[in-house]
């Protein structure tokens, strides 16, 4: 297989996205702490400060994978509150499932099979929305920033952490380096799936940039939208407010 999706439908893509996720599941946390350094835990330590998440609140974690923010979350919200974990693919949400009842995590939290484009919950019922490098694997965007907008209660936030635009030429450089080469080679030598990795790259070079994805968010409906870069805007976190 080849992923050089800027030619294939919405249709395919999805496929595409899900024989992705369902390949990297097991392997998937290992991957995110080598492919990152470990840094990915600081960047998702920020998003939940940045996230105001209170005892007894609701929180859905859009694309949620293996759980990071929701299990962080679970322990915020308490038993007053709630944490729908909620992922597309069955393989990512059986395996955060199984890491986060596994370490005693129960009680507050749910777990849906859902695609962001389409949420199966009533309007106005989350006090926050996360969706943490999951934007830019799906296919209707524009869909998706409305859906999160009509489940948000009036005045609950919407945070997005996503890669985006590196902020200086000489990161950019390194960091195109990085993902093009040694990101499938990592991938080749842990999970023996060179393509999935190539995905990963190509999708983070495809995605919106900063100002775009403050746009989309705009027109969507979301109110004082803004974002924060981290790591030289090797990622960035976007928040938003529903009026
Ligand atoms: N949020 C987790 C984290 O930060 O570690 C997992 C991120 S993982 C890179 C991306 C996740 O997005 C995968 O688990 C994938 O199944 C999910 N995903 C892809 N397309 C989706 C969609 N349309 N709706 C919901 N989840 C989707």
């Amino acid at each position: 297989t080849h992923f050089g999706y800027k030619t294939v439908n919405s249709d395919e893509k999805q496929g595409l996205v899900a024989g992705v996720f369902h390949s990297v599941a097991a392997k998937y946390d290992l991957m995110n702490d080598l492919m990152s350094a470990g840094v990915h835990r600081i960047w998702k330590r920020f998003t939940i400060e940045v996230s105001g998440v209170r005892s007894g609140q609701q929180v859905l974690d859009i694309a949620g994978g293996t759980g990071d923010l929701a299990a962080k979350f679970s322990q915020i919200v308490g038993p007053e509150g709630r944490v729908v974990l909620a992922d597309i693919n069955e393989s990512m949400l059986r395996v955060g499932r199984d890491k986060l009842t596994d370490r005693g995590l129960v009680g507050n939290i749910e777990y849906a099979q859902a695609n962001a484009e389409a949420l199966p919950f009533p309007d106005n019922t989350f006090d926050c929305i996360t969706i943490a490098f999951g934007l830019r694997n799906v296919t209707d965007k524009d869909k998706a920033l409305r859906s999160m907008l009509r489940v948000l209660k009036p005045g609950g936030r919407l945070l997005v952490l996503e890669f985006s635009k590196p902020q200086n030429e000489l990161l950019s450089k390194a960091y195109d380096a990085y993902s093009f080469n040694l990101l499938p080679a990592m991938g080749k030598l842990i999970t023996n799936d060179a393509d999935s990795y190539r995905y990963l790259a190509e999708s983070i070079r495809m995605h919106p940039d900063q100002e775009t994805l403050k746009g989309m968010m705009e027109q969507a409906g979301f109110a004082r939208c803004e974002f924060h870069n981290m790591t030289g805007g090797v990622v960035a976190l976007h928040k938003g407010i529903k009026p």
